[in-house]
């Protein structure tokens, strides 16, 4: 096994219990029902909501939550997870055994091991280094954790496709832009470049296009060509994507809401965002996100950006321009977040906001609470049109 670490995390569980307070479901295994069975923590569980387990969407068994109970029913009071207290670390489901690391297996069989931003300990950088756990994580590997695996061509756009041999040409190249440039220049040049090149190939009528050889590093020559005016456009898909991501993050889901936010941009009518007490035309947000956040906490999103590069965020969130457009919108949208929540707490945005608006965003933009992967698709085909007016 292949292991490669991601060395922007460190992570040592803090017991904060956030995670398992979250709506998303939680495989049980049969033998993690088998050995609760009858046991005094089910039956607790099941005095207090009915059932402890329920049947997911795809038949497979999760933990029953529902909306008078939201958390995980195992969870004690005092935040710790009553399974582990009670039989132990391996007792839990292998999904929260593996809970914060995520792995994605790439097609020349290497696997990249890193861990998502929800969990409290990766934000606040709390704990030893991933490669300084390898052999907790290579053993929860071998015992079964979920591993992403890429396989063979690698989805562009779909139905386009192309090998991981191109991918990886194109990664290098991205690297070494990023490691030159702003990293939003540098993500602004692959997207328009990439969608610029795939504009030219016309309407696809099948079910996957293998691209041709080259296309993909050949789109860097014509990011160099594209017009100011496509950038412009590329600029206000930025902010009708980050204020469409930003209706997922609303602690209410409300969907009237979601109506006022299309309608103050798309229309003029002032920005209306209760979940935030936020009243006031979309130009006053800016102007606060942009003086209150400013550039503050840039490092951070520098680190959060990178580790998404890292577990592969870009090739496996709907192909590989979905995913540059999710991670660079990642920057906007998480400003966005601290500037509304410390607006609602009525103070000026401070890492408590930020920290929130990180983990509202890997939460419910990059992780499985939503399926955003269709948005970030429809923003790459907008990245597309705008292209085939420019053709190079
Ligand atoms: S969010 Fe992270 S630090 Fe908090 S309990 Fe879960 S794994 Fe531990």
């Amino acid at each position: 096994m292949h292991v490669n670490y991601d060395p922007q995390i460190s992570y040592e569980c803090v017991q904060c219990g956030r995670s398992c307070f979250n709506r998303w479901d939680i495989g049980v295994e049969d033998s993690v029902a088998q050995a609760l069975k009858g046991h005094q923590l089910e039956l607790r569980v099941i005095q207090e909501r009915g059932q402890a387990f329920r049947q997911g969407d795809d038949g497979q068994r999760i933990i029953y939550k529902d909306s008078d109970h939201p958390r995980c029913g195992f969870l004690k009071e005092d935040l710790l997870c009553s399974i582990h207290s009670d039989l132990g670390f391996e007792a839990k489901p292998l999904t929260c055994q593996q809970y914060p690391y995520v792995f994605v297996q790439t097609p020349d069989r290497q696997i990249h091991a890193s861990a998502v931003y929800s969990c409290t300990a990766v934000r606040e950088e709390i704990g030893p280094t991933l490669q300084e756990s390898r052999e907790s994580i290579e053993d929860l590997i071998r015992r079964g954790a979920r591993v992403h695996r890429l396989d063979g061509n690698i989805e562009v756009l779909p139905p386009f496709e192309t090998s991981y041999a191109e991918i990886q040409a194109y990664e290098a190249e991205l690297n070494r832009k990023l490691g030159e440039m702003p990293i939003s220049a540098a993500f602004e040049e692959a997207i328009l470049g990439l969608a610029n090149a795939i504009s030219s190939l016309g309407q696809p009528d099948q079910e996957s296009v293998l691209l041709e050889e080259g296309l993909l590093a050949s789109s860097w020559g014509r990011a160099k060509l594209v017009p100011a005016a496509a950038r412009s456009q590329l600029q206000l898909i930025k902010t009708i994507l980050s204020m469409g991501l930003l209706k997922p993050c609303l602690p209410s889901q409300d969907r009237e809401v979601w109506q006022k936010i299309d309608a103050a941009v798309l229309g003029d009518a002032d920005l209306e965002i209760p979940d935030f007490n936020w009243h006031a035309p979309l130009s006053e947000l800016d102007l606060w996100i942009n003086e209150g956040v400013g550039h503050r906490f840039d490092a951070q999103i520098k680190r959060f950006q990178s580790s998404l590069l890292f577990r592969k965020a870009h090739l496996t969130m709907g192909g590989l321009l979905p995913g540059l457009m999710l991670v660079w919108i990642m920057p906007t949208v998480i400003r966005l977040l601290t500037g509304l929540h410390a607006w609602m707490e009525q103070n000026e945005p401070g890492l408590n906001n930020f920290l929130w608006g990180l983990e509202t965003a890997e939460t419910h933009l990059v992780g499985h609470t939503f399926d955003t992967v269709p948005v970030y698709q429809r923003a790459a085909w907008q990245a597309v049109s705008i292209s085939r007016a420019y053709q190079l």
